[in-house]
């Protein structure tokens, strides 16, 4: 079943640049879909539409099964590019921040924390702080944040890109297991041809100026590669 649809988006921003033009992408429940493209081709802005984070110019975005703005917003994950965690606060506030934003105390948070935290593999570091930690568990202390709203669909911007290749090899895996066993939905952003391959149910292949879907594949279905 459908779980978001874009249909016919175009996204032109104040400067004048065209990012996307005719962007239509379909999003199934419990896929996980990768968005392949060169950089600059509208990846992350397409992101940004679907999490509401950007209007589109044109264009609309449907939610067949949602019922309001605040439910569906309070149902996505996001993972940014580089693990953008606060250096002042804690592995656990920096977990803490989504459902913070929704509104829930630190205290009623606190199981939360702990099962994302224990998702991920970081129990045993709720009280360290992001410099303490290596780049591959940075990156996973955010997938953390993302999970402790458990969101219906999680939102990855290259998540890894900037992980050197043995972490990357691992968090691909990692990743992998997470979605089957919270059987979310993934829209995974990514330049590179072997990640998406990896890690695809399918693939959305883009090109740029302006931005647009030229090619869908399909890929192994969701789950644990090995
Ligand atoms: P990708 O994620 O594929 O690298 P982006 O979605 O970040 O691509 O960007 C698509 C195009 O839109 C690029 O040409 C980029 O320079 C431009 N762009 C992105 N954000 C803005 C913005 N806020 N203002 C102006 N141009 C932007
Ligand atoms: P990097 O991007 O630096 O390779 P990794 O996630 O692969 O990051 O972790 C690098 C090192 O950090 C590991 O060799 C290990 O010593 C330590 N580490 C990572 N995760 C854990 C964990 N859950 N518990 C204890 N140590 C860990």
């Amino acid at each position: 079943s459908e779980l978001v649809a874009l249909r016919d988006i175009c996204k032109r921003f104040s400067n004048g640049v065209l990012a996307l033009d005719g962007f239509d992408l379909s999003v199934k429940a419990n896929e996980f879909l990768s968005l392949l493209g060169p950089s600059g081709c509208g990846k992350s802005t397409v992101l940004r539409i679907i999490a509401g984070l950007a209007r589109p110019t044109e264009g609309r975005v449907i939610w067949p099964s949602s019922c309001n703005d605040d439910r569906r917003r309070s149902e996505i994950g996001f993972v940014f590019q580089d693990a953008t965690l606060m250096p002042w606060a804690t592995v656990a506030d920096n977990v803490w921040l989504p459902l913070r934003l929704r509104g829930v105390s630190r205290r009623n948070a606190q199981d939360r924390i702990a099962e994302s935290l224990a998702l991920v593999g970081l129990s045993d570091f709720a009280k360290a702080y992001p410099r303490e930690l290596s780049g591959g568990m940075r990156m996973r202390v955010s997938i953390a944040r993302a999970l402790s709203v458990k969101p219906r669909l999680l939102l990855m911007d290259e998540p890894f890109a900037a992980l050197d290749e043995i972490a990357r090899f691992r968090l691909n895996d990692d990743l992998l297991r997470l979605q089957s066993d919270l059987r979310c939905t993934v829209v995974f952003v990514t330049h590179s041809v072997y990640e998406s391959a990896y890690l695809s149910s399918r693939i959305a292949v883009m090109s740029p100026r302006p931005g647009r879907i030229v090619a869908e594949i399909e890929g192994m279905p969701p789950g644990p590669r090995a």
